[in-house]
């Protein structure tokens, strides 16, 4: 059965989601108007600007947070809730490209996040339906030997929770003919991504942090003490974090550079009966190929199918977010052909060249962390707490990922957008063939 197209609109300032419409309660808060001085000011209220005031206020800090619309507008309040351990790129390239001991520094903080994010989830406890559990499905044998690889390189490096289903083995976790076979890694899982952006804010506001919505940067000020403005007011601060990601635009030049925001579109059914959910998802895990532009999907608490995929670059919309994925799903699951799509949205996630996050400093105080092209649930977690650390005064592992080099995309910013389409189109090709 063929719906009219759910397009995505604004609910309570959120886009129209199925996260925005079963998130907890949380009340509004006021704009920032008039001066303020704090010790630490943070740009961004997602997962990286919060994880990182929720560690300082944990400290001591005075903090406040600026957020340009609501606390988890961004890509952390509309992603494919998916907690997916390490980097979008391997250990193997990070050795080739950047040596062992960069290697070995960003491998021993490759599970952190995850490990944060069950933390404060107990700590603070938030309410975000965590279900443990991811799978990495490959769709032909050259990706189920990538996985093979996969794991020896996680184990090389300590993680030891990974399983691989050959064969039809993977059929006890998806109910889908597409695959040849699939890694479990038992200590990845999924949540409901908004509700852990507000329940970090909740913890925040509880150690005395301050957040004001509606107050997006409009400038920032070097100096001994950062100033950072808004329409409306000022805050004056010892440091600052830039956690804009995404949806920063060009207000810092310097790190609009060299990344790119990248759309990515996400559907979500009807809410399905016991057994067919059981039939496609028999164990509950969250699951993502292994294609270049790959699918990621999972089911919600109340049973409802989140299906995700599709890449548009420079972070626009296609015509139909139903229409663009819509096919995807049924591509895995051709029994769901008359199901209903009750959500659709998007968001923005931020590419860098090489895929591996940008942390860096914009000068002596002020410290940025974005890029996580993709697969930012738990780096940016981990950021936060690198945020923690650099501020008192311990710089070592932020500098880990600080002496990583980034290049400015092929093309210059005029032309990356372009190029990097030519680039997936090509990989998109690849995958079809099953190269
Ligand atoms: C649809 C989608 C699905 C995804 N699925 C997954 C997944 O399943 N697993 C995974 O690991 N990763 C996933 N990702 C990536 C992941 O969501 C992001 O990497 C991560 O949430 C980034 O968090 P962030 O806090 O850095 O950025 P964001 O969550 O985007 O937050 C940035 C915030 O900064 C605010 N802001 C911007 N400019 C200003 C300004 N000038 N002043 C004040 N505030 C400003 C924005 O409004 C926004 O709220 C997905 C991303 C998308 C878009």
């Amino acid at each position: 059965m063929t719906q009219p197209d759910v397009v995505s609109t604004q609910q309570d300032g959120h886009t129209r989601s199925l996260y925005a419409a079963t998130m907890n309660a949380a009340s509004e808060r006021p704009a920032l108007a008039g001066h303020q001085s704090v010790d630490v000011c943070v740009v961004g209220a997602g997962f990286t600007g919060l994880s990182s005031a929720l560690h300082l206020a944990e400290q001591g800090f005075r903090v406040a947070v600026l957020e340009a619309q609501r606390v988890g507008f961004g890509a952390s309040g509309r992603n494919g809730g998916q907690i997916v351990n390490s980097y979008s790129r391997d250990m193997d390239m990070i050795e080739a490209r950047f040596g062992e001991a960069s290697a070995r520094a960003l491998g021993d903080m490759a599970f952190e996040g995850n490990r944060i994010i069950r933390e404060r989830i107990e700590q603070y406890d938030i309410q975000c339906d965590l279900k443990n559990g991811n799978l990495f499905a490959a769709c032909n044998d050259k990706q189920l030997a990538a996985l093979r690889h996969h794991r020896a390189l996680w184990e090389k490096y300590g993680h030891r929770e990974l399983e691989l289903l050959e064969g039809e083995a993977y059929r006890r976790e998806i109910g889908s003919a597409r695959y040849t076979g699939a890694l479990l890694d038992h200590s990845g899982g999924h949540l409901h991504p908004l509700n852990l952006v507000m329940g970090q804010a909740a913890a925040f506001e509880s150690l005395g942090g301050v957040i004001f919505e509606h107050s997006p940067m409009t400038r920032l000020e070097y100096g001994e003490r950062v100033s950072i403005h808004t329409a409306e007011g000022v805050i004056e601060a010892e440091r600052a974090v830039i956690a804009g990601n995404a949806y920063l635009g060009n207000i810092v030049l310097e790190l609009a550079d060299r990344s790119m925001p990248c759309g990515t579109q996400v559907i979500a059914t009807e809410v399905l009966d016991e057994a067919t959910a059981q039939r496609l998802l028999p164990t509950d895990r969250a699951v993502e190929d292994g294609n270049y532009l790959l699918d990621y999907y999972r089911l919600s608490a109340e049973r409802r199918l989140i299906y995700g995929g599709g890449v548009t670059y420079g972070g626009r919309d296609p015509a139909s977010i139903e229409g663009a994925i819509r096919p995807k799903l049924l591509k895995t699951f051709p029994e769901l052909e008359n199901v209903r799509i009750d959500y659709a949205w998007s968001g923005n996630f931020l590419l860098t060249l090489n895929r591996l996050p940008q942390f860096g400093r914009l000068n002596h105080n002020v410290y940025y962390a974005q890029g996580y092209s993709g697969h930012g649930v738990t780096s940016s977690h981990l950021a936060g707490r690198l945020m923690g650390e650099i501020i008192k005064g311990d710089s070592a592992r932020f500098d880990a990922f600080a002496g990583i080099k980034h290049l400015p995309f092929p093309g210059g910013r005029r032309f990356a957008v372009p190029f990097s389409a030519m680039g997936a189109w090509y990989y998109a090709l690849r995958d079809r063939l099953g190269m």
